[in-house]
């Protein structure tokens, strides 16, 4: 079955579906985007996902292209349409099609596209024995709170990574403080058990994978510290780990080489991943079934 695509108002074979050459997107990486985890048919945090595509939307001068419930129903329909019950969907909104001018064009129509694929969790032996993380100058722009579809730094970043042998980079900034990882954000557990993670503000992405584990973690008796931590106390740190729609919760073993703690997931870690797992429906078998 080929996949089904919505783009600006049609439902396409994503071979098919196509935006225009003069789309801003595509020529300025004008634009933002979301991406949703879905479990037994329904995506989930949707809400806080529909809050953040808004506020990044906000910060580049656009309002939302469609209401809430309107892209609610879309999503659905991607879904229903790609008979996915399990998905990572993608929802993509620029600034529209104009001659190239960098100035804001007059009149232009937000460009909207979303598609859904299968989704692919961290594997269960990732969780069971943690995965190796390298780090890397961030060299990104100052505004990173924005998910911004303008990832190059993230793409560049993630193929070292990968060609390290490694998950993720841990992006690392002038002052030797750990923002994030390209496409997650990174914490500490420090001896007592705290967990730390930078806090949102425009240095790092407000995750909300973040924004869930902090929830889960203070409603379950584990102190959250919100603060930035360099590479060298994450080096001494006993455990150490990765947050995101697609990472979930994600034990890092190894930086740059170096065992975090006795190199194996650590307890607090481990809670976490089952506590977050639990929020979204997904089976502890991911876990458990190593
Ligand atoms: N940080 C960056 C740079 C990201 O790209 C992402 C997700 O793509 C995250 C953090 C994690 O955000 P979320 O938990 O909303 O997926």
């Amino acid at each position: 079955m080929s996949r089904i695509a919505y783009v600006n108002g049609r439902y396409q074979p994503i071979g098919r579906a196509t935006v225009s050459i003069e789309d801003r997107g595509l020529q300025f990486a004008d634009g933002v985007y979301e991406m949703i985890k879905v479990v037994d048919g329904r995506p989930r945090d949707l809400e806080r996902h529909l809050e953040r595509l808004a506020r990044s939307l906000h910060e580049l001068g656009m309002a939302m292209p469609l209401t809430p419930a309107a892209l609610r129903l879309i999503v659905a329909r991607v879904l229903a349409l790609n008979g996915l019950g399990a998905a990572a969907v993608y929802i993509q909104v620029d600034r529209g099609v104009a001659p190239r001018n960098h100035a804001f064009p007059k009149g232009a129509k937000p460009s909207l596209v979303v598609t859904a694929r299968r989704p692919t969790w961290p594997k269960p032996a990732e969780i069971e024995h943690g995965v190796p993380v390298i780090t890397l100058p961030d060299w990104r722009w100052a505004r990173r709170d924005i998910k911004s579809i303008a990832l190059l730094p993230n793409v560049l970043a993630r193929q070292k990574a990968l060609e390290a042998g490694c998950r993720e980079a841990w992006l690392i900034d002038a002052a030797g403080l750990v923002t994030e990882a390209t496409s997650a954000n990174a914490w500490i557990v420090l001896n007592d058990g705290t967990i730390v993670t930078r806090p949102k503000g425009p240095e790092i992405l407000g995750g909300i994978t973040r924004a869930v584990v902090l929830e889960l973690a203070r409603e379950n008796g584990i102190e959250v510290v919100e603060r930035p931590f360099s590479l060298d106390e994450a080096r001494r740190a006993p455990e150490a780990f990765i947050t995101g729609t697609g990472s979930l919760v994600l034990p890092v073993t190894t930086i740059d080489g170096r065992k975090v703690g006795d190199g194996r997931p650590g307890p607090t870690t481990l809670r976490l991943h089952d506590l977050y797992l639990a929020h979204c429906g997904l089976p502890h078998r991911l876990r458990a079934t190593a």
